[in-house]
């Protein structure tokens, strides 16, 4: 059995039923009380695909955030490796729709560069004081890459329990597909290549002027890699792993608005594999 680890997250507006989502998904449960998270909380559920020898197992972190916009969730991220998210409205506010596209999306993937993400109408068992239905969320979910996900948009309801396996799911399928992709680039790509990874401090060089030779040359890239080599405290001179990744997903990240996806998502899991040969 293959058994990977995959964190993904959960963001939209308050009150729109994230916990309650985590809840339902984790513990087949539900409760009407409005508890707000604080700070940020990951339980963990395992997932299964496949059958036989082919079956694969995925130990899912269910990344929960306090559910204001803020600076609070970017800590979630920081976590490291978030490789998927459910963006979540409530269909009785379309103004929660409205926020995934204006605040959370880019929040995300400036962090994070380009991932699959499954947009929910949760709410839906209130059907009387619906806003907007599942016509219009699937019109708002086709704007955005389909990677492999097999829905982009699904109704849910926590309360009910509609939607909500299927959702996690459909999520985490699209997040080992995309894994193995990346991997098969990276690797058919790297042979081309005559670089060894050897050691950590060479990798995070390397990664720099494969980052700035993207960018055109250092000269562009260089207050970029300042900046976020600041923000995730990532000492070059003594890097560690974990903190290596957070900042190939954060050059994802400063790439992302720069150059085309499927390029962003090709320099991101070349930069993880050499970190992984290590
Ligand atoms: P969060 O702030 O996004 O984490 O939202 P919560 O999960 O705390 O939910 C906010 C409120 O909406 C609570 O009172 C929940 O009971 C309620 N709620 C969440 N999901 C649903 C749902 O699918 N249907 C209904 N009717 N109420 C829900
Ligand atoms: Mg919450």
């Amino acid at each position: 059995m293959n058994i990977f680890k995959k964190n993904i997250i959960l963001l939209g507006d308050g009150a729109v039923g994230k916990t309650s989502l985590v809840k339902r998904f984790v513990t087949d449960d539900f409760s009407d009380k409005y508890l707000t998270t604080i700070g940020t909380k990951a339980t963990k559920k395992e997932v299964f695909f496949g059958s036989g020898d082919d079956l694969t197992k995925i130990v899912l972190i269910v990344w929960d955030v306090l559910g204001q916009k803020g600076y609070k969730y970017t800590q979630a991220l920081s976590f490291g490796g978030i490789e998927g998210a459910l963006m979540v409205s409530d269909v009785t506010r379309k103004d929660s729709l409205t926020s995934l596209e204006e605040y959370w999306v880019p929040s995300l993937k400036s962090v994070t560069g380009p991932l699959p993400m499954v947009f929910l109408g949760n709410k839906s068992d209130l059907k009387e004081e619906a806003e907007f239905g599942e016509t219009e969320l699937k019109k708002f979910a086709a704007n955005y890459e389909p990677f492999t996900l097999q829905k982009q948009h699904i109704m849910t309801s926590a309360k009910i329990g509609t939607g909500v396996n299927l959702a996690f799911n459909i999520l985490a399928e699209a997040i080992l597909n995309e894994a193995k992709r990346a991997k098969n680039l990276a690797s058919s790509e790297l042979r081309m290549t005559s670089f060894d990874a050897t050691n950590i401090q060479d990798v995070t060089e390397h990664i720099i002027s494969d980052f700035s030779s993207q960018m055109g040359g250092l000269k562009n890239a260089l207050s970029i890699i300042e900046n976020l080599q600041k923000k995730i405290g990532l000492d070059r001179e003594h890097p560690e792993k974990k903190k290596l990744v957070e900042f190939v997903n954060a050059l994802a990240g400063a790439e992302e608005p720069l150059i085309p996806p499927d390029r962003v998502s090709l320099n991101r899991a070349r930069r993880l594999y050499l970190i992984n040969q290590l």
